[in-house]
């Protein structure tokens, strides 16, 4: 386990995974019942980008950075005008104690759910590393509706599922260090818990690096029995190369209603944003469509 987040936190990769994370937990919240977050592979919640992991990658200055300070980039929008869930992504992110005089840390995706979510609303977070799980519990050790758990978030499925709010979201977010076999222990993961939990709503991302390393997870999920499954992609480079992180996505199992309509705009926003040396490319569709109007795309 040499995989830390603090040298990738804040970069395109986490922009597209927490402002959709944003969207999932807006839309629990469209209905007075409290809902519960399970959060797998949950880091250390809280990196500082000033700190010496951040600064040797640099990574997140073509991530939240972008959108921030668009202008830097010869962006042609600037953050006011970002669509609505962006605004409210980085408003969150702005208004962390902390981050009184700038962008100095960048909340992972524990803390992003926590900003979001109401008193009611509960989270069950597994992070297996011991010093991130530390921090972690350190992070919410005021926050009751936060519960921090040191160990394998694939295990800890089979005891969490289903939550007692019978509500809520799954966020799984490996590091992929061997990536064949990650895919393999999501899948077996999402197969064991969408059985204890068929109406849960599962987010898993993926990084792209070369494109025919995802295609067989793609496949799987259009065939997981699944009524309604959206991916959710940002290519930043050719997803051509298995040296560097090209872009990543977001699969989302039981997507609420609209989601496809609410990330549109985002996604598009983002593509301009986070352009480097070439256009950035989005793809927003159903891998598997509940009704006939619009049939699964084969992929
Ligand atoms: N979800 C976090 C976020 O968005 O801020 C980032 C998570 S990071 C990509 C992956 C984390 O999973 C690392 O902190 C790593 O220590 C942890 N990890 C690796 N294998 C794990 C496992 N089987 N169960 C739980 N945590 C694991």
């Amino acid at each position: 386990m040499n995989y830390r987040h603090a040298y990738h936190a804040g970069n395109f990769a986490d922009v597209l995974k927490h402002a959709v994370l944003l969207a999932l937990v807006e839309a629990l919240k469209l209905k007075p019942a409290p809902f519960c977050v399970i959060d797998t592979h949950a880091g250390s919640g809280c990196y500082a980008l000033d700190g010496a992991e951040a600064d040797k990658t640099g990574e997140y200055k073509d991530g939240i950075a972008r959108l921030l300070f668009p202008d830097l980039h010869g962006g042609d929008a600037h953050a006011a005008t970002l669509p609505a869930l962006l605004r409210r992504w980085l408003d969150g992110i702005l208004a962390l104690p902390g981050n009184e005089h700038g962008l100095k840390l960048y909340p992972g995706s524990p803390l992003q759910a926590a900003l979001a979510m109401r008193d009611s609303d509960s989270a069950q977070l597994c992070e297996l590393h011991p010093e991130e799980a530390a921090r972690l519990r350190e992070l919410f050790r005021r926050d009751t509706r936060m519960h921090v758990h040191e160990r394998n978030g694939y295990e800890a499925l089979k005891a969490l599922l289903p939550p007692e709010e019978k509500r809520g979201l799954v966020l799984i977010d490996p590091p992929y260090e061997a990536q064949e076999a990650e895919y393999r222990l999501i899948e077996q993961a999402l197969k064991e818990a969408l059985r204890r939990w068929p109406s849960g709503i599962y987010a898993v991302w993926y990084p792209i690096k070369r494109r025919s390393q995802v295609q067989p997870f793609l496949r799987w999920l259009s065939h997981c029995g699944a009524k309604r499954v959206l991916r959710a992609e940002l290519l930043v480079h050719g997803d051509d190369s298995p040296l560097r992180l090209n872009g990543s996505g977001m699969a989302i199992i039981n997507a609420p209603w609209q989601l496809d309509e609410t990330l549109r705009e985002p996604l598009r926003a983002l593509a301009r944003l986070l352009t480097q040396e070439r256009p950035a490319e989005w793809t927003l569709d159903w891998l598997v469509a509940e009704s006939a109007a619009a049939p699964a795309k084969p992929v």
